[in-house]
């Protein structure tokens, strides 16, 4: 008896790990495709360049819709559709302008003169804007919620600059966003309840040059609604020096408002699965992106994965079990309305969604993949990173999926994952003027491409 169980483990054993030779010869076909034929760059080229910058609302967000139904097509998609939604409308309606104005330090005989500099800013997305008049008040600074509060009475009439500091000692610095981004978040609205009369917010990054990095904002309920904008790093530092030699003012001039909300889409490409075609796997990233750059790391790189992955695998002749939907989503940086219309809808067709897939931390070279899955799922997945490893993107983690998808997950409890590339770079162009194409690199990008191919088709072949 002994003997034969010996036997039967064995075999077990050797067909699983002719599975994995399996598995590890298809992903390596997968790479070589990509590698050697990929049009992911060329599709990246053409979203950032052709048609730019694309925030809901935006014309360019029209022009970008159509862009992807028709790259949906001609990369061979069975099916591909829009998906109605209302996005919010907010427009810049014009340029940003601060200045600021100190008074030079009096030494003996000279006379005291006011000095004015030019500051770099952006109006945070969702801001309104201070109208055709200026706003000039002087600036109270805190590094906190905290100090926010102990200078409350300070604050009637001012203008707080929140110059809170990415954490630098975090090595992923998503966790330094995720602490600093609720001062770019709510800010505004926690400053107005004093009676501050706009905001300046340190921009979210650790980079070393100067660019403003814009982002949603929202107001509360309550409070007035004041003009927020984010500063560059080195303005913001040279802000924090000249406040401890005296007093700072700033005139700042910003133009946001809201236009009614408007259609915008979320545009699918789907391939119909061979053995369960009711049962469905998505992978996306999101189309639309702030205004001042290509929208080229955030997100022209996911969806250039996610076309990607469909061109591979029509190209390599592989037909999926599950039906695969290539999702771009509509509005994911101010409303994230395309993600819930999507949840929406499966629930109302009581669709079976077995996993969804995002990219949208960058076109970065890959690392891994975060996880909103069971353990059970996990232990599942652990299994496959052998098989990731070679493309860098054996990291497997739990925690972390993405804004689109997870309304899925919350109403569906289907599991999800986000792509996890390098990060170091991210926030050097996260929603900055240089978020550009040329700051993408191809095999970078190639190599997330596959990486994300690989993990779809082995969730495909085993399920979860
Ligand atoms: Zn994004």
């Amino acid at each position: 008896m002994r003997k034969i169980a010996l036997l039967i483990t064995g075999l077990s054993v050797s067909v699983q790990l002719l599975a994995q030779n399996d598995d590890s010869l298809f992903i390596r076909r997968i790479a070589n495709e990509i590698l050697l034929n990929g049009k992911a760059y060329d599709n990246l080229r053409e979203l950032t360049k052709n048609i730019g910058g694309r925030l809901a609302g935006s014309p360019n967000m029209v022009k970008a819709e159509n862009w992807g139904q028709d790259v949906l097509r001609k990369t061979g998609a069975d099916k591909v559709w829009l998906q109605q939604c209302m996005v919010p409308h907010w427009v810049r309606g014009g340029k940003d302008e601060a200045t600021a104005f100190y008074l030079n330090a009096p030494s003996k005989g000279i006379a005291v003169t006011r000095v004015a500099k030019n500051l770099d800013v952006i109006a945070l997305g969702n801001s309104l804007g201070t109208g055709a008049k200026a706003i000039l008040a002087d600036i109270v600074e805190v590094n906190s919620f905290t100090e926010l509060e102990a200078k409350k009475d300070q604050l009637k009439g001012k203008i707080v600059f929140y110059n809170v500091k990415f954490n630098s000692t975090y090595i992923r610095p998503f966790e330094a966003y995720r602490d600093a981004v609720t001062y770019r978040g709510s800010g505004a609205s926690r400053a107005a309840k004093y009676g501050a009369l706009a905001v300046i917010v340190r921009s979210m990054s650790h980079s070393t040059d100067n660019n403003p990095h814009t982002g949603a904002m929202r107001y509360d309920s309550i409070n007035a609604k004041i003009p927020a904008v984010a500063v560059g790093l080195k303005d913001a530092d040279w802000m924090d020096e000249q406040l401890k030699k005296g007093p700072l003012s700033v005139s700042m001039k910003t133009n946001g408002h809201f236009l009614p909300d408007t259609i915008g889409h979320n545009v699918i490409g789907e391939l119909t699965g061979s053995t369960y075609p009711d049962q469905y796997i998505t992978v996306g990233g999101h189309l639309d992106s702030w205004d001042p750059a290509e929208g080229a790391h955030d997100d022209g790189t996911g969806i250039a994965h996610t076309i990607e992955i469909m061109r591979a695998f029509k190209a390599l002749g592989f037909h999926p079990k599950h039906t695969i939907r290539f999702v771009l989503f509509a509005n994911e940086e101010n409303g994230t309305r395309g993600g819930k219309k999507y949840a929406e809808e499966a629930m109302a067709k009581k669709e079976k969604h077995v996993f969804a897939l995002e990219s949208d931390a960058g076109g970065f070279a890959p690392r891994g993949f975060g996880f909103e899955v069971t353990d059970d799922q996990f232990a599942k997945i652990i299994q496959w990173k052998s098989l990731l490893e070679p493309y860098g993107a054996g990291n497997l983690v739990r925690g972390g999926d993405g804004s689109d998808i997870e309304s899925l997950r919350e109403s569906l409890k289907t599991p999800t994952s986000g792509f996890l590339p390098d990060p170091q770079r991210y926030f050097d162009y996260h929603h900055a003027r240089n978020d550009v194409f040329e700051n993408v690199n191809k095999r970078e990008l190639e190599l997330g491409a596959i990486s994300m191919a690989a993990l779809i088709y082995l969730v495909d072949k085993y399920g979860l």
